[in-house]
């Protein structure tokens, strides 16, 4: 499983990104976007910030203006080295300065009276102090306003998405070997994260190995628990390659399942692959819920699907567009999510299977590719 690494994005792909959604802002009545620290900012300029600093880093995007990042002097330099450097403009403060007094000109410029779209992560902090300094400005979650900026995948970003799928696959088909019985659940989790890592990933964002009753848990840490012969094995696991996602789900099952294991396995199966099915452009993302649940339901064990079906992937391994009843987006070619039923019986155990999806014009495209029967471990 080789695949070579692919070519960086250019100050010339994030000034496309930046321009996009300055105009994406505009569209949509918007003065301009406030980007803070994190995923919105790391899409748009490549610049990963060093830490999460309590001082103002302010990416300000209108359209007409020459993009501007407000920035720490003493974080200037690393700033100056992001990848999409050259396609913006460092406006610099420096400690005992007024930073929004720094911010405010470049929001002013298209009238301080405006609405922006701000990042969902910015602090409060930050916010408060804008409106603070500019009272008659008015924000808006980006996410609320601009619900598709990242969430439509290009060709390039579609091809890191499968390479960390691959990778993830290929971590699975190595895990599906080892012996669990007798070992903990946090032996197998630093198992997993080796494996992603010798694969390619560069960040390992969770590993949860949830056996016998604490796969009952959709979110479990791996424990000292020790995996006994006879457990149901939620294996979920996932981090960052060449910058994009991965995040895949299987549950194996130590030596001989029951009927029950099995039939509540199959069911889960089964929904996974209704909800992959119905994937096409133009449905509703609740609608690839509603398949994945109507399947469990009408088994008979609605009520232990304790979470939606899906949520995006992209430069974060969680992040909009969600999967989920109540959210009537539209699924469009491009965009990419995670299809993950389960069923969670409290005590017992749980089954989750999780792709990645990717919607084509033909329908629904899975970047996991490993078997989703109930795999037999030792
Ligand atoms: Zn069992
Ligand atoms: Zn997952
Ligand atoms: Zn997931």
């Amino acid at each position: 499983m080789t695949t070579g690494t692919p070519a960086p994005f250019t100050a010339a792909d994030y000034r496309a990104r930046m321009e996009r959604a300055a105009r994406s802002a505009a569209d949509a009545g918007l003065a301009g976007v406030l980007v803070a620290p994190g995923p919105d900012l790391v899409w748009l300029t490549g610049y990963h910030v060093p830490a999460d600093t309590e001082r103002l880093t302010l990416l300000v995007l209108a359209e007409g203006q020459e993009p501007t990042l407000v920035v720490p002097t003493l974080e200037a330099p690393d700033a100056a080295k992001a990848a999409g450097a050259d396609a913006m403009t460092l406006r610099d403060w420096t400690d005992g300065k007024d930073p929004y007094a720094v911010a405010a000109p470049l929001l002013g410029a298209r009238g301080a009276t405006g609405r922006f779209g701000v990042s969902d992560n910015a602090w409060a902090m930050h916010l408060l102090g804008l409106q603070r300094t500019l009272p008659d400005t008015s924000y808006v979650s980006l996410t609320e306003a601009l619900p598709m900026l990242r969430g439509v995948k290009d060709a390039a970003e579609l091809e890191r998405l499968a390479a960390a799928g691959a990778a993830a696959d290929a971590t699975y088909e190595e895990i599906r070997k080892t012996t669990f019985a007798g070992r903990k659940e946090s032996d197998i989790a630093r198992e997993l994260a080796d494996l992603l890592r010798q694969f390619g990933h560069s960040q390992v964002d969770f590993t949860v190995v949830g056996s016998g009753p604490n796969g009952a848990n959709p979110h479990h840490e791996a424990s000292d628990r020790v995996i006994q012969d006879g457990d149901m094995v939620v294996l979920d696991f996932g981090g960052l390659k060449h910058g994009y996602g991965s995040d895949t789900t299987r549950t194996v099952h130590v030596g001989e399942p029951t009927d029950e294991e099995r039939r509540v396995h199959d069911i889960v199966r089964e929904a996974q692959t209704a909800a992959c099915d119905a994937v096409r452009p133009g449905i509703a993302c609740q609608e690839v819920d509603r398949v994945a649940r109507q399947v469990i339901t009408d088994a008979g064990y609605g009520e232990y699907f304790i979470h939606r079906t899906g949520h995006g992937i992209g430069v974060t391994t969680h992040e909009p567009p969600y999967m989920i009843e109540g959210e009537e987006q539209p699924l469009v070619p491009g965009m990419c999510f995670s299809v993950e039923p389960g069923i969670y019986l409290p005590g017992r155990f749980g089954v989750r299977i999780e792709d990645i999806v990717t919607v084509t014009e033909d329908g629904g495209r899975r970047l996991n590719a490993t078997a989703r029967d109930l795999a037999i471990v030792g």
